[in-house]
C-alpha cells in the first residue's frame, strides 16, 4: 500500500506532455473540444497503465486453497484490454486459461484479474501471454498450465498493413499440457467450442 503511494501517478506530468503533443501534431489546445483533453487523457492512462502498481500477491492474498481436484481447470473468454509497447495503441482480444491442479486451486474470479494486471501496462501480446502462465506456475505449482490469448491489435488496423480481419494468437504450454498430446488437444478443443 505505501509502495503504491509512493508511486502516485503523475497525473499533472502526464498532462503537460500531453498538451505538448497536441501543440506538436497542430491542433490549438485552447479550443473548446480539447481544453479538458490533456486530463482526460493523463486519467485513461491511470487506467490503463494501472497493472504496474498492482501486485499478484496481494490479490491472491487468501484466494489459493488447499484441494484434491485434479482435473483441468479452465476459464476462457477473459476480455482483456491492453497497450502495445512499440506504438501506445490498443490490442484487445480474449485470454484463456487453463491448470490441472496439483493439491492447490485459486479462487475462480482471481484469473480474470491476474490477467488485468499485466493487461493494463504496456505489452506485447506474446510476453503478456507468458507473464499470466508464469504466474499460474508459481503460486499454484499445478501439473500444468495453458494461457491461449486472441488479440487484434489497433497498429496493425489502423496503419501500415492495415489488415482489418487479422487476429493474431499467442500461446504459453507448460507441464502436462506440453508432455500429454491429449489433455493439450482437449485443452483447445474446448477453447474452440462456443460458450
Ligand atoms: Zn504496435
Amino acid at each position: 500500500m505505501q509502495n503504491i503511494k509512493a508511486n502516485k501517478f503523475p497525473l499533472a506530468k502526464i498532462e503537460r506532455l500531453t498538451k505538448n503533443l497536441l501543440t506538436a501534431i497542430g491542433e490549438d489546445t485552447e479550443r473548446e473540444g480539447i481544453l479538458k483533453t490533456p486530463r482526460r487523457v493523463a486519467k485513461a492512462y491511470e487506467y490503463l497503465t494501472s497493472g504496474y502498481g498492482k501486485d499478484i500477491e496481494t490479490v491472491l492474498n487468501g484466494a489459493i486453497f488447499e484441494e484434491k481436484y485434479d482435473e483441468m481447470v479452465l476459464v476462457k473468454n477473459i476480455d482483456f484490454f491492453s497497450l502495445c509497447e512499440h506504438h501506445l495503441l490498443p490490442f484487445f482480444g480474449k485470454v484463456h486459461v487453463a491448470y490441472i491442479p496439483n493439491g492447490k486451486i485459486v479462487g475462480l474470479s482471481k484469473i480474470p484479474r491476474i490477467v488485468d494486471i499485466f493487461a493494463r501496462r504496456l505489452q506485447v501480446q506474446e510476453r503478456m501471454t507468458q507473464e499470466i502462465a508464469d504466474t499460474i506456475e508459481k503460486y499454484l505449482k499445478p501439473r500444468g498450465v495453458a494461457v491461449v490469448s486472441e488479440a487484434s491489435h489497433m497498429c496493425m488496423m489502423m496503419r501500415g498493413v492495415e489488415k482489418q480481419n487479422s487476429s493474431a494468437i499467442a500461446s504459453a504450454v507448460h507441464g502436462v499440457f506440453q508432455e500429454d498430446a491429449r489433455t493439450r488437444n482437449e485443452f483447445f478443443h474446448l477453447i474452440s467450442v462456443r460458450a
